[in-house]
């Protein structure tokens, strides 16, 4: 077991370890659902993206068909040495163009040479340029209608081409190719708070909704790929240094956290983003949504720091209250101690007043009979003769002294002598009031009291107690010892200083009854 302090730093390490656990899961919780709607809101973003890169496909799609059916372009395209029909058709397609509102539209031979477009009056005009590396061209001469989308390498713009056979009977003769520019799709993406970057098939960013991420490689580019935007001249004068861009972690939906640092960007600062990409159908594009993860990242780490701020005050809250618990046990604990401490005090006094009572009682007996003793007699008789003076009451003692004592002692054992005493006391005890007082002088000779009553009274008194005396013979031995005792009667008399001379004479009377033979009460 532990013992106090061992246990309260056992106490306190699992409260530590509770508080960090619970707060490192509820950020993790909280920034994982965090993370569930970015990707929810990437993904919509991203159909929405696509959405608007589609756009022009459904608005110009009817466009280059219309074109490769006109006479004019047929005609172009038949009689290509003759500057009248080439002029006619460089008319046409500006027309066209002008009313359409697309970038520009321009007519190719069978061999991907440009012969008429709706430029033809600008200074970097199609016309003379050949496309037959393109893509969109090689469909049309497969009489398949093109889609492409890719960088001008004369304008150096990002373009749509839709491209659409021009036949002549049976036989392909050229293609109608109307491109419209991409440049500008990117200016309403900066509203939304998710960043949009599109790579092109070379691995090169050219629309994005933050104009410094454009232009730049998505990582850092493979040498096949640098050569070959070397050999196209594709970027030459606006290809930057790679995006500083690094991953963090690959989520299991596909979804990528990366962080983008400021490197050699101007003004901007470090950022975190979920990054949801996607392919463009049709094309070797990929769109990239970034979207942001700062409210995510405060919105967990303010729910991790609000379980924190919680749980330590729940601790501090629990500390507080075993505090009070601790406190109202110790008070309890001294509470009870003091109440024995009480009790043990109030049992001593107790026995000491049992003992003092003991005691009391011990300095006023006779131990053998259980009358008062003389020094008690003495002590109470003042109170008694008082009494008589105020009141004017009679007062009157008897002397009382055993015959023949001695010869009980000597024939029966002293034993015997003292049940005979004892016996005596019982009787006298029992036939006394209550005001009187009933003492053992010594030996087998007794004194009594009796207040409020006249030496003719005192003398019936006496009288009745031998003759009680008489007709109690004690039994020793089996034999039946018949007891007889001489009493001498005297009275207080008014003017007395005190019980003396009283006590005296009825200690003159019992003398006088043992002469006269004992067994009687002499009053004196
Ligand atoms: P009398 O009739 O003249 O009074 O003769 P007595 O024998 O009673 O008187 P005495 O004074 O000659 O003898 C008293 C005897 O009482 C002497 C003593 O041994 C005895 N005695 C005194 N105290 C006690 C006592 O406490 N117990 C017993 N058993 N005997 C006692
Ligand atoms: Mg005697
Ligand atoms: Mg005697």
């Amino acid at each position: 077991m532990l013992n106090g302090p061992g246990k309260r730093i056992g106490y306190a390490l699992m409260a530590v370890t509770v508080i960090a656990l619970s707060t490192y899961f509820s950020w993790s919780a909280s920034r994982r659902d965090g993370i569930a709607d970015l990707g929810r809101e990437a993904a919509y973003h991203l159909e929405l993206s696509r959405a608007t890169l589609f756009a022009p496909t459904d608005k110009f799609g009817f466009l280059p068909e219309v074109v490769a059916n006109h006479a004019t372009v047929l005609d172009a395209l038949r009689h290509a040495d003759d500057p009248a029909s080439l002029a006619r058709a460089n008319q046409f397609l500006e027309q066209t163009n002008s009313t359409a509102k697309s970038a520009v539209i321009y007519l190719l031979d069978h061999a991907g040479l440009v012969i008429a477009a709706s430029n033809w009056r600008e200074p970097d005009s199609f016309v003379g340029q050949n496309y037959a590396f393109r893509p969109y061209f090689q469909d049309a001469i497969a009489r398949r209608t093109g889609r492409f989308y890719g960088m001008g390498t004369t304008s150096m713009r990002p373009g749509y081409y839709l491209s659409h056979p021009v036949l002549a009977g049976n036989q392909v003769i050229g293609a109608a190719v109307v491109k419209i520019d991409m440049s500008d799709l990117d200016q309403g993406w900066g509203r939304s708070r998710e960043e949009v970057a599109v790579e092109d098939g070379n691995g090169v960013i050219f629309l994005s909704s933050r104009p410094e991420w454009k232009y730049r490689p998505m990582q850092a580019l493979t040498k096949e790929a640098g050569e070959q935007l070397r050999r196209t001249h594709q970027y030459d004068k606006v290809l930057m240094p790679a995006l500083p861009m690094s991953l963090l972690e690959q989520l299991p939906g596909g979804e990528q956290i990366v962080e983008v640092r400021p490197g050699d960007m101007d003004g901007s600062a470090l950022e975190r983003f979920l990054l949801k990409s996607g392919t463009l159908p049709g094309s070797d594009w990929t769109i990239h949504v970034f979207a942001p993860m700062k409210q995510a990242d405060m919105v967990a780490r303010r729910v991790a720091l609000l379980t924190a701020g919680a749980l330590v005050l729940l601790a501090l809250a629990l500390l507080y209250l075993q505090q009070l618990l601790d406190r109202a046990r110790e008070r309890e604990r001294s509470r009870k101690a003091l109440e024995e401490a009480h009790q043990e005090l109030e049992h001593k006094h107790r026995e000491l007043q049992q003992l003092s009572e003991e005691l009391h009682i011990a300095s006023i007996t006779d131990p053998l009979t259980g009358a008062y003793n003389r020094r008690f007699f003495f002590e109470t008789i003042p109170k008694l003769v008082s009494a008589a003076n105020r009141h004017d009451f009679p007062l009157s003692f008897i002397a009382i002294d055993v015959d023949h004592f001695k010869r009980i002692n000597d024939m029966y054992g002293h034993p015997a002598g003292d049940k005979v005493l004892q016996m005596l006391t019982g009787i006298c005890k029992d036939s006394l009031r209550e005001a009187d007082v009933f003492a053992r002088f010594g030996g087998e000779e007794f004194m009594m009291a009796l207040p409020n009553t006249h030496a003719e009274d005192a003398r019936l008194v006496a009288d009745r107690l031998r003759l009680l005396l008489m007709n109690r013979p004690v039994e020793i031995r089996g034999d039946a010892l018949v007891i007889s005792v001489s009493c001498g009667v005297s009275a207080y008399r008014a003017g007395e200083d005190d019980a003396g001379p009283a006590l005296k004479r009825a200690d003159d009377a019992l003398y006088v009854a043992k002469s006269n033979g004992r067994n009687r009460v002499v009053v004196e």
